[in-house]
């Protein structure tokens, strides 16, 4: 008999009990706005932002309405004008060059690596040709953040991190989203905390944090939030850093911060299923595990995979099969980009130039996101249909 599997790859979990409580009380006191705190109250949004911030290590938090939101209002708080060039990854979800394109910015696309991860020579050649480096931390792969750090540092280039699938995720022990100017979270439903929409940014500068407050839509009230600089510092960026709105509310605040501080159960219940994936997938005839740096700490909340140098042809026929027995795989080298899946060459609001060998890379990856509602069980079961029906196209 053929096993199949019946989960659904887009259920989460339900929100936790203090959670679905925090919100009650938020619903019963109808004080939704960040700003519209009682007599001495504090408000969950502004807590939410002391405590991310206590969290990560960092001095200063805002919280805002969607991850996409925060990689935007990173670009304007450093600067970045209408026609300014930015670094970027090929290798993305499209918020990533959205963001860049809602300032006005130029995408400069840097090609991906067999590690899924920015390609660093390509990155050293193109390190002059702009001041800001947008780096997404894609579907969780870290790249030698000692490295590019050291480059963008010595080139003076701004480093903005897109940590949108490395919530909890960690280089050589320092959490992401800390190595550059500012790190930049979502809170989206499919990313590590879910408030349906959300997002996180941190940052040690006064200035970027400043800004950053302003430009999410504070009025003159930054002296309510409990992670942003002092009134001094407002007072020198206040008149001229525009009100782009983009806040986050209390409702959605109440349910982050219990969920925050669950992070690191949830991040060893992802990785347990992580490793249940990737020992069944090990060793399958034509299909490349991407392995992970010991220097990285991750989060296994997807898994990639390739099929490197396979004919479209036969890896639609890996999709299909595996469709077949209920294993939902995306695909990021289809010539059409389709749901979530998209690639350099699909965003043609931007000039891009081939190239080829992140081409060959992009046209083998496989990838499939891990809720946490399937059981280790699941997991293994879904390695087993997908090595079955690999090794059939690939003998065949
Ligand atoms: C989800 C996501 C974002 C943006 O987050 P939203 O909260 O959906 O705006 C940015 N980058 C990557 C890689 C993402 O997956």
């Amino acid at each position: 008999m053929t096993e199949k599997f019946s989960g659904n790859f887009t259920q989460q979990e339900p929100l936790p009990e203090d959670a679905i409580e925090a919100a009650m009380v938020v619903l019963r006191h109808g004080r939704l706005h960040r700003y519209n705190v009682a007599p001495g109250e504090l408000g969950e949004t502004a807590l939410l932002e002391q405590e991310f911030a206590a969290q990560m290590g960092a001095k200063y938090c805002l919280a805002v309405s969607s991850g996409g939101y925060a990689l935007a209002t990173a670009l304007r708080a450093v600067g970045v004008q209408p026609g300014d060039p930015v670094l970027t990854n090929a290798f993305t979800l499209a918020p990533v060059p959205g963001s860049i394109a809602s300032v006005g910015g130029r995408a400069i696309f840097v090609g991906v690596t067999e590690n899924l991860t920015i390609d660093l020579d390509d990155l050293e050649r193109k390190l002059d040709q702009a001041r800001v480096l947008m780096l997404s931390h894609m579907r969780g792969h870290l790249c030698d953040m000692d490295r590019l750090m050291q480059m963008c540092d010595a080139a003076g280039v701004i480093v903005i991190e897109d940590c949108a699938h490395t919530m909890g995720a960690a280089w050589r022990g320092q959490l992401s989203g800390r190595q550059g100017a500012i790190g930049c979270f979502s809170c989206q439903t499919y990313k590590h905390v879910n408030s349906g929409e959300g997002g996180l940014l941190v940052t040690d500068d006064e200035e970027l944090a400043a800004k950053a407050t302003m430009l999410s839509g504070s009025y003159m009230l930054y002296e309510r939030h409990l992670a942003a600089p002092g009134p001094e510092v407002f007072d020198r960026i206040k008149y001229t850093t525009p009100n782009v709105s983009g806040r986050m509310d209390n409702l959605r605040a109440a349910i982050l911060r219990p969920q925050l501080r669950d992070l690191d159960r949830q991040v060893e219940r992802w990785n347990e299923r992580y490793r249940a994936l990737e020992a069944g997938l090990r060793g399958t005839p034509g299909l490349t595990i991407v392995e992970r740096p010991k220097e990285e700490t991750y989060v296994g909340s997807s898994i990639q995979f390739l099929l490197l140098d396979w004919s479209p042809e036969r890896i639609a026929d890996v999709l299909s099969r595996c469709a077949a027995r209920g294993v939902e795989l995306k695909w990021f080298g289809g010539a059409e980009p389709s749901g979530f899946t998209s690639r350099y060459d699909s965003w043609r609001y931007f000039d891009s130039e081939r190239m080829p060998e992140s081409d060959r890379v992009l046209a083998g990856v496989m990838d499939m996101r891990v809720p946490l509602t399937f059981s280790i069980e699941d997991c293994q079961l879904i390695a087993r249909i997908i090595r079955t029906e690999v090794g059939a196209v690939y003998q065949s």
